[in-house]
Parts: C-alpha cells; structure tokens; sequence
C-alpha cells in the first residue's frame, strides 16, 4: 500500500527533506508518496512546520497523525481543527547542536571570553583570572530532551549542575528539583541559568523580577527556550541594577526581534536569531519515518504531544 504523505513547511525545506525522507522511507519499507501538493482529502500523514501554511487541518479527512518537524509545539498544540495525534521533533542533530550551543554560551560567560575578544585596545589584560567550573552553579530549567544532556555536559565539565522539571528527576551529579515549590531552591545561589523549558501557560514569565532576584547577583541567562519565557522588562531592570551581568537570548516574543527592541541596543544583551539548534534533514528523517512505521504496524508513537500540558 502507498502512504501519501504531505510535507507542509516553509518551500525551501521541501528541498532540503525530499531525498533524506525518501531514502528514510524506502530504508523503513514505507511505500510513500510524498508530495508538497497533495489535495488534502488524499494525505495520510502531514510532516509540519508551524509556519506553513498549512493552518487549518479540517479538510485532511483521512490524515493518521501530524508529525512536528521542530521540538516546540506551542504554535500548532492549541489549534482546535487538530484532531489526530500530534507529534514533536525529537533528533539526534537537533539535541547535540543545542549542546554545543548552549556549552560554548555557558563558557562564554564563564571564561569572561568577551573580555579578549572585545579587549583589543592594546592593554596586556593579564589579571584576569577566571573561576573553574567547580566554582560555578549552573541551574538548567527544563530536563527534558534537551535540558537533560546539556545539564549532564556541563555536570561533566565539572559544573555544579542543579536542574528543575515538572516532575521529579534522578540524574547522577545534578541536583533536580521540581514542582512551583522546587523554583526558588533550584534558583537560589546560581551563577548561570538556562532555559529550556517549553511555552505553555504554565511556564510564562518563569523568570520574572521575584524568580530573577533569587540568582547570585550578577548571575547570567541564556535562553534558548522560548522567548514567553521571560518577563522582558523585569529582566532589564536587573540587567540594569546589576542583578544579572548579561543575558544572551535566542528567542523572543516577536520574531524577527523588531529592530526597534530595547534588546538590540542594550549592552547587556546579546541577540542571536533563533540561532540555537535546528531540525537537522539528515538526522530526523529517520525519526519520521519510525513514526510512520510505527503507527501503520499499530505501535505507540514516538515523542506524542500531550495536548493537555502542551508539550
Ligand atoms: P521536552 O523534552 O518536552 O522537555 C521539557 C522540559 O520542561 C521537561 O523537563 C518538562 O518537565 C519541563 N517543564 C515543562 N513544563 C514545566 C513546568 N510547568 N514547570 C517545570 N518544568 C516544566 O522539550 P525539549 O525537547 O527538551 O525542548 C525544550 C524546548 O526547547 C522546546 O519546547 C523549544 O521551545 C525549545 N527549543 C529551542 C530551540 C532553539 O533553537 N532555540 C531548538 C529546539 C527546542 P517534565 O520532564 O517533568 O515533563
């Protein structure tokens, strides 16, 4: 039997997915057509992108599951025409390109590295000492997927490794914590704080002007979360108080981050464009292709979407 599955993303991933999905599919014994055009009442299964224009699912009378190319659902998880399974991107690329990104930002801050790279002017800096990663607490907030390997990298470079979840976490050398009741301990006493949490109700505005306050002073956040995340102006008002030394942000509310955003011009920020990992091509094409042949043998998804938490 053929399967025909839709690829609904921006045009130019369709270019980037077609060979790695036919070769994944032909690799899993999948007969498929897949096809950016397909007439909705045709597809079996929807390979998505949030901001495709795919928006309204109701025509998609036969579709099986819709399966989320990207690790963040809040822009697909609450659409009420949605009635079948929702699946999230879960990938080998995607999770170690987070690792590396969110490593090099940690060491950044760590190491005071902008020190060197901005301190060119001819002043031989050579007092500058920095701390060992023993002398540092690093609080992950979110232990998922992500959250979970980059707090065991940096455990391993002998980070003081604290986490927080939703649910109670055991994992070697990092301190968890969890639950409304966990925040202010995991926070407490930190020097770094990392967000990888998804956007739900529930997680908007973790980091506001009470939460922030709980940090060492000059504490640094990166984020690479989402941008809801974090209460805007409360961070500001400590980057400005000199509650936190610098925050580095991924993400925003409004993206492309308007160039009118205090954001840009602050000293204290640094912008980076969703820049932090993405969806690799290569590497997840096998995980839809699981998926599929998971569901057509009548095997419980991969990675499903809890509609209810929203993520
Ligand atoms: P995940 O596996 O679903 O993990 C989410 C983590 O957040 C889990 O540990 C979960 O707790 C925790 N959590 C959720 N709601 C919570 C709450 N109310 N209180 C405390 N903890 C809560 O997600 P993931 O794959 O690690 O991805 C995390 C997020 O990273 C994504 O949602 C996405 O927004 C973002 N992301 C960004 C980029 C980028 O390039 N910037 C790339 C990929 C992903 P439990 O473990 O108890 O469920």
């Amino acid at each position: 039997m053929t399967l025909n599955v839709l690829f609904a993303a921006i045009s130019e991933r369709y270019d980037q997915y077609f060979a790695p999905l036919t070769a994944a599919f032909e690799k899993a014994g999948l007969g498929i057509n897949l096809s950016d055009t397909h007439q909705p009442d045709v597809v079996d299964y929807i390979v998505y992108a949030p901001n495709s224009p795919v928006q309204d699912f109701t025509p998609y009378t036969r579709c099986k599951a819709v399966l989320n190319l990207w690790a963040g659902v809040e822009a697909v998880v609450n659409n009420p025409t949605l009635k079948v399974p929702l699946t999230r991107m879960v990938d080998h690329g995607l999770t170690r390109g987070m690792v590396e990104w969110v490593t090099a930002q940690t060491l950044r801050h760590h190491l005071n590295l902008d020190l060197f790279i901005h301190g060119q002017s001819g002043e031989w800096l050579d007092h500058h000492t920095a701390p060992l990663a023993q002398d540092r607490t690093v609080c992950m907030l979110g232990l998922g997927e992500l959250g979970r390997v980059c707090a065991e990298t940096l455990r391993d470079m002998g980070f003081h490794m604290r986490g927080w979840a939703r649910s109670e976490k055991t994992i070697s050398g990092v301190k968890s914590y969890h639950g409304e009741d966990g925040l202010k301990d995991a926070l407490s006493g930190s020097d770094i704080v990392i967000l990888l949490l998804p956007d739900t109700p529930a997680t908007e505005n973790i980091l506001n002007a009470q939460t922030l306050s709980y940090l060492n002073k000059g504490a640094y956040v990166i984020n690479p979360g989402r941008g809801p995340l974090i209460d805007d102006q409360a961070l500001i008002a400590a980057l400005d108080s000199g509650q936190l030394a610098h925050a580095t942000l991924d993400v925003f509310r409004t993206e492309p981050l308007p160039t009118t955003d205090p954001y840009w011009a602050h000293p204290k920020v640094t912008v980076v464009p969703h820049r932090a990992s993405e969806t690799r091509a290569s590497t997840s094409a096998a995980v839809i292709a699981e998926n599929i042949r998971r569901n057509e043998a009548g095997e419980p998804l991969l990675h499903l979407v809890d509609r209810t938490a929203g993520y």
